[in-house]
């Protein structure tokens, strides 16, 4: 291979590792006139926009594709400089490259880059420039591959975006949180360049690197005047499940999208922001959160929780329903330094918690100290599993007992965990975790089975008293997320209990808008003969006329009721009190319910509610809840036995 350098920049030294072949005339002058027309009329004719440059990056000629592509006449392309036409020159490392291959230094360059027609509209094109072989000139070509990044775009705008709400989903919450936190830890411009350039072989082959989203964007204020700060609004409604199971998940859907469309309007109307608003995103089922990035400080974030929770206040007209919902907001504010995705998520849900376990319908921002606490809480939801099966926990038994002739005709079962560690724990402690963490229904299995055979155990050890019935708390997702209606026959098999001498205690909440399941399983176990009692009666929905539909017999007044009877305490009763109470009463009668009252901690609440007509009442009055020893010595003493 030998020949004559041409042109002015042939005389360049290669670089090691270049491919370019020496150019010689041997191969030009072998062509005839006519193939050399016929290369001509193909070059011109191609749909492929093409210009051929000189080593000066001047367009020697450019075809009538290219000329359409940009919307300049053919003619006018003619010792432009094709930097200028492609728009090169702003991108240093792409300008670099291109100078690399004018240069002979390097074989190819390719980018990507956003052109402007000379009609106004924009394309994106995928630029390539490669030294014609055996020549002297350049070829730059152009392909529009607008179709394809619109589609790109578009699929990954359905992977992002959650198709009921419209809002940015999960992945693209954690994309941009991860990246609003990456960007301020890290050196400016140490990422990927949108539409950079890159060398034939490399790691983005179709041009579709990591950078190329086009609807993520990074956060604006990445750069230079950023707050190194960041803030989350995590929210959740209070009470969504009982909308969708009550009403349908149509309705469910359409709430979802009206709530979503009013936490946009907060977030974009936040006045702390010049540059627009914070990513909104559903992050599943009734989950929404509001990152706000480059936060000004806590009291814009509370300044937004507010927002929002007033404008959720506003009923929802949803198709001819008119519905009204609230929501539980936990926010986190803090320096972005140190912070990771996982650690701000983890703090918001704890938040979010609070914000729920505080009474719902509210915002609550997080508190460290608080957040210490919470260890304790993580402890415990790590130990209960084992500690059902390392047989840590007891039942103590409280006597229910009749209010005309003060005698115990029942117990009711309350379970204790004697913690290694934090002693002795009250069910308020940890029956609320075992329902999240689904380990209920094994405790309340554990605890259905001891109290059965315990039940029957008194009947036995006692057989001519009139045995006692037990009566067992029930969780709600016992109802939803086991076979109660199973383990309650297969429990009453083994341990010889009859069904009459079972009550299970339900919330109302439990047994309500329950079209399906429960109320089959309330009916299963009704016709089994077992006793079905609505628990803490009062604190909820309170829909007497609906319960009583139900296979329920008894109704447990909620102590909050009781309490207004406090007479002999100095306190004023409160008489309004005492009149819904009676009232409900005789509903309850009416409708063929027994009442039994809880919390009857003096003998003036006790006078009161006999008075009113109560059947049976629990509290200190009568007894604590005590270990079932002792309620064996009260059956001993029992005037009952014969
Ligand atoms: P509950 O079913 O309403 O039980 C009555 C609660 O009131 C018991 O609290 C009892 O000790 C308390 N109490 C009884 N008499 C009086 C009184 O005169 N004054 C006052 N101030 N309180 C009185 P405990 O044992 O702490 O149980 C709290 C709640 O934990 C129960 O409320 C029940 O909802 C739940 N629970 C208890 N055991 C179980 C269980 O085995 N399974 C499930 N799922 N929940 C349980
Ligand atoms: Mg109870
Ligand atoms: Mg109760």
């Amino acid at each position: 291979m030998s020949g004559t350098p041409e042109g002015p920049h042939s005389a360049t030294v290669a670089a090691p590792g270049t491919v370019r072949p020496p150019v010689t005339e041997r191969h030009t002058l072998g062509r005839t006139a006519a193939e050399l027309r016929d290369y001509g009329a193909a070059f011109r004719a191609a749909h492929l926009a093409m210009a051929v440059l000189d080593r000066e990056g001047l367009v020697i000629s450019a075809n009538d594709a290219l000329a359409a592509l940009l919307g300049i006449e053919p003619a006018a392309l003619s010792a432009q400089a094709a930097a200028d036409l492609v728009d090169l020159e702003s991108d240093p490392r792409s300008w670099h490259a291109y100078r690399e291959v004018l240069d002979s230094r390097r074989s190819r360059f390719r980018c990507t880059r956003r052109l402007k027609h000379s009609s106004g509209h924009a394309l994106w094109a995928e630029i390539t420039v490669s030294p014609v072989p055996e020549s002297p000139t350049v070829l730059l070509s152009i392909a529009d591959i607008s179709d394809r990044r619109e589609l790109q775009a578009r699929l990954r705008h359905l992977q992002m975006h959650d198709p009921v709400t419209r809002l940015p989903n999960r992945t693209l919450f954690f994309e941009r949180l991860a990246s609003a936190l990456e960007a301020s830890a890290q050196v400016k411009g140490a990422s990927y360049v949108e539409g950079g350039p890159y060398v034939e072989g490399a790691s983005h082959p179709d041009g579709a690197g990591p950078g190329d989203s086009t609807d993520t964007g990074s956060s604006p204020g990445t750069g230079d005047g950023g707050t190194g700060r960041i803030g989350l609004c995590y929210l959740d409604l209070d009470g969504f499940k009982a909308v969708n199971d009550t009403l349908g998940h149509r309705t469910g859907d359409r709430l979802l999208a009206a709530v979503a469309s009013r936490l946009t309007e907060c977030a974009d109307h936040d006045g702390y922001t010049r540059s627009g608003g914070h990513l909104v995103a559903r992050l599943g089922g009734d989950e929404f959160a509001i990152l706000v990035e480059d936060s000004t400080g806590t009291e814009q974030l509370a300044d937004l929780a507010r927002s929002v929770l007033s404008a959720l206040q506003r009923p929802f007209d949803l198709a001819g329903q008119r519905l009204s919902v609230s929501a539980s907001i936990g926010v986190v504010e803090r320096s972005t330094a140190g912070t990771t995705p996982t650690g701000l998520m983890q703090a918001a849900d704890t938040t979010l918690y609070w914000a729920k376990a505080d009474g719902k319908a509210r915002w609550t921002l997080f508190d460290p100290e608080r957040n210490a606490h919470r260890m304790t809480r993580q402890a415990l939801t790590s130990s209960l599993r084992p500690a059902i099966e390392r047989d840590e926990f007891v039942l103590q038994y409280q006597p229910l007992v009749g209010m005309a002739d003060g005698i115990v005709g029942g117990v009711e079962a309350l379970v204790r965990w004697n913690h290694p560690q934090f002693g002795t724990l009250a069910p308020n402690r940890f029956i609320g975790i075992a329902e999240e963490d689904g380990s209920i229904v094994q405790l309340g299995r554990w605890v259905l089975r001891t109290a059965c055979r315990q039940a029957r155990q008194w009947q036995k050890d006692h057989p001519r008293v009139r045995p006692l019935f037990v009566s067992v708390n029930v969780a709600v997702r016992q109802v939803w997320d086991s076979d109660l209606v199973a383990d309650v026959a297969e429990i009453l098999a083994e341990t010889g209990l009859a069904p009459q001498l079972l009550q299970l205690e339900l919330t109302e909440s439990a047994v309500m808008g329950s079209a399906g399941r429960p109320l089959q399983a309330l009916q299963a176990l009704s016709d089994m003969g077992v006793r079905i009692a609505i628990d803490d009666f009062g604190t909820g929905y309170s829909n007497l006329a609906y319960l009583s539909r139900l296979p329920v017999s008894v109704l447990k007044l909620d102590g909050s009721f009781v309490r207004g009877f406090r007479y002999d305490e100095g306190v004023h009763p409160s008489p309004a009190d005492e009149t819904i109470v009676e009232a409900m009463v005789q509903l309850a009668h009416r409708l063929g319910l027994t009442v039994t009252a809880e919390c009857v901690e003096t003998s003036g609440q006790a006078a009161r509610l006999q008075r009113i007509g109560c059947d049976t009442g629990q509290g200190w009055l009568f007894s604590r809840p005590v270990a079932p020893e002792r309620i064996a010595e009260m059956i001993a003493v029992s005037p009952l036995e014969a």
